[in-house]
């Protein structure tokens, strides 16, 4: 399962990479409507993978 996170994670930020280089507005970091639900779901799977990580640190 972790490595479909990491997968979703990869897909997410190649997609909003390729988005960025293409838009303005984004790289400025003001999200354009196409650009912000990209970044929300990089955000999203993120911190998806931040809790696991400290779920799993979190045994010894
Ligand atoms: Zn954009």
């Amino acid at each position: 399962m972790a490595d479909d996170l990491r997968t979703r994670y990869m897909q997410a930020a190649a997609t909003w990479r390729a988005h960025r280089e293409t838009c303005e507005p984004c790289r400025s970091e003001q999200h354009c409507p196409a650009g912000a639900p990209l970044y929300r779901r990089l955000a999203d799977i993120q911190d998806a993978r931040i809790r696991r990580i400290r779920e799993q640190g979190g045994n010894r």
